[in-house]
């Protein structure tokens, strides 16, 4: 009886220390230090909102066809509710037309204090589209925040929220910049061997000197965007066919954003999927693109968040769209949001955290080049 009576009692202290320690992990608001210039809202109620600015700093000076830079500006958000706190981000790259100032305005007229609980997710949603039109990056702050607030109040990560099995979570590919021929054959060295798929940015006159530069160094599956880059269709094409040849996957974004007609011929004739990235941002804009793209990129902060890339991943799926998950140059908080929706996903490009020198947590992390999720509740990050 003795026995019997210490078994129970060993299974009751094991559940509980399985099931306690995870609460507690995901609620770390007590542990943490508040950042100096953090903003409150003036709003009061259940959850409270703050944030901050914080520019990413780039390990590498980044350049695509248009542009280059060093730093990304950026708004850290956090939620308050019943102990937990959770985290959100704004990326803020110039292209995006977006402002740290614009932000925190944004973020300034939020007034959460009218919402009973975070779990209001599609109500909050709602409410922050009619306070303006457009601050995609803060309403995506805002939306991983609380989607990583359920999930630690709930005791289950954010991929278990949503339905998805970790274990199908995919490969990220690993973005080599435009640059010149050495640094690009150092770089594809530095990663070739901890990534599956790699990404090369092409759409300048040296596109075709980039690609064979990084074939010297490696035969891993290749995809390319374009960014717009390309203007003439015949030519995109007979590139496309080229990179075809050279084992390359998809295309991305290969004609200027509005060209919808001639990416539609683009589309029917391309050996290997073209997909929208600049030429989508949210959910209404897809009906839009039927017929002009095989696949579209969903970026979390055109999308306003995790809530609306879900539905945008469903609306492509039926009308028989393929998916990829791409990201800006995020921290580790904004890129595992997005990782979490990668088993849903074609193609998922999420090497936003690895680009940055200053990331404020640990989070999805790299397993043999797959994306692997932590399974701590909520975004389960960890500040670092
Ligand atoms: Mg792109």
């Amino acid at each position: 009886m003795r026995r019997r009576e210490f078994l129970r009692k060993s299974i009751l202290y094991g559940s509980a220390a399985v099931f306690a320690p995870t609460l507690l992990e995901g609620c770390i608001s007590g542990q943490q230090k508040e950042p100096a210039h953090v903003h409150h809202s003036t709003h009061s109620g259940k959850m409270q909102l703050s944030w901050f600015s914080y520019e990413l700093e780039l390990r590498h000076t980044f350049t695509v066809a248009g542009f280059s830079r060093k730093v990304t500006p950026g708004v850290q958000v956090r939620i308050e509710y019943e102990g937990c706190t959770g985290h959100g981000e704004a990326s803020l790259p110039p292209y995006l037309g977006y402002t740290v100032e614009g932000t925190m305005a944004f973020l300034q007229k939020v007034d959460l204090s009218q919402f009973q609980s975070p779990f209001l997710l599609e109500d909050i949603m709602d409410y922050l589209d009619t306070i303006e039109e457009a601050q995609t990056p803060a309403k995506a702050a805002i939306d991983i925040a609380l989607h990583d607030l359920v999930g630690q109040l709930s005791g289950q990560p954010l991929y278990a929220l949503l339905g998805v099995n970790p274990d199908k979570v995919l490969s990220t590919s690993y973005t080599i910049g435009i640059d010149t021929p050495d640094v690009v054959r150092e770089k594809t060295r530095e990663c070739a061997g901890m990534f599956n798929v790699l990404k090369v940015k092409v759409g300048y006159d040296g596109d075709e000197q980039m690609v064979r530069t990084v074939r010297e160094v490696t035969d891993l599956p290749l995809v390319v965007d374009a960014n717009q880059g390309w203007t003439d269709r015949q030519k995109a094409l007979d590139k496309i066919f080229w990179l075809h040849e050279q084992g390359v996957q998809m295309v991305e974004q290969p004609l200027p954003k509005h060209r919808l007609d001639d990416s539609a011929w683009l589309t029917q004739h391309s050996p290997v999927p073209v997909y929208a990235d600049e030429s989508v941002q949210r959910l209404r804009d897809l009906p839009g693109l039927k017929g002009a793209f095989h696949g579209i990129n969903i970026k979390l902060m055109k999308s306003t968040g995790i809530r609306e890339a879900v539905k945008m991943i469903h609306y492509a799926r039926t009308e028989g769209m393929q998916v990829m998950l791409g990201c800006m140059t995020e921290t580790s908080c904004a890129v595992t949001a997005a990782a979490s929706l990668s088993p849903l996903a074609d193609f998922a490009d999420l090497d936003g955290n690895l680009l940055i020198s200053n990331d404020l947590y640990e989070g999805v992390g790299l397993c043999d080049g797959r994306l692997c999720l932590p399974d701590r509740p909520g975004l389960g990050l960890k500040e670092l």
